[in-house]
């Protein structure tokens, strides 16, 4: 059984995370795949980060209908924040072969996580590009022994981030089309990011 993980903080979800996982569903052969909702620090952005529960709300919401998708709540279970080669042990069985997706972004920053060796022990990683930050440069940045390591795949770029979305909200500006109704929905009712 190959299993891929997504990890994001996902405040919220959007098409570019959407995009990545369907993407990786087909390039990647999974057989499932986790959006695991990371736990925000508390010291980091207590004053900004929207709930792990509500998050995890939107990421369901959003995956309604995504055949072999779910919605991963590992992390928020534990607590405060939590390590990746953590959350890859409490997926790992027996019979699992676990693969990390990860944006170009987030792989060019691998090097500074927590083990990222166990990781690599524990998981494959696969990786697209994300608008703005080339895989190329991204590996370049990492120790030449882990490149076999990581596979590329092609997803379609998508220049957006939750960031972007936060601030549209902010602004009183339009968010549809760039996460699915039920996701704006939510964030309409729940007053998120004004
Ligand atoms: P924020 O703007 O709040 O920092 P984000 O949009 O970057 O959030 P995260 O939850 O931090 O989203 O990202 C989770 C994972 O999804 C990371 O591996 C990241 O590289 C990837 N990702 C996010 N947005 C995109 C995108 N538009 N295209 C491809 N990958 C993406």
């Amino acid at each position: 059984m190959r299993l891929g993980i997504l990890g994001g903080t996902f405040d919220p979800i959007h098409v570019g995370h959407l995009r990545l996982g369907i993407e990786a569903l087909e390039h990647l052969e999974l057989d499932r795949l986790v959006y695991e909702v990371a736990a925000v620090s508390p010291f980091k952005s207590a004053a900004s980060a929207t709930p792990g529960e509500v998050r995890a709300e939107m990421v369901a919401a959003a995956i309604q209908g995504i055949d072999r998708a779910e919605v991963g709540i590992q992390e928020l279970k534990r607590d405060g924040p939590s390590y990746t080669v953590d959350t890859l042990e409490t997926y790992g069985q027996a019979g699992v072969e676990l693969v990390l997706i990860l944006g170009s972004d987030a792989l060019a920053g691998f090097d500074r996580w927590n083990d990222p060796e166990g990781i690599l022990e524990r998981a494959r990683l696969a990786t697209a590009g994300r608008p703005g930050f080339g895989v190329s440069e991204a590996m370049r940045v990492l120790p030449a022994a882990w490149h076999s390591l990581i596979e590329v795949f092609d997803a379609r770029p998508i220049d957006l981030s939750a960031t972007e979305i936060r601030q549209k909200v902010r602004a009183g500006k339009s968010i549809r089309f760039l996460t699915p109704d039920p996701v704006v929905q939510i964030i309409a009712e729940r007053r998120l990011y004004v």
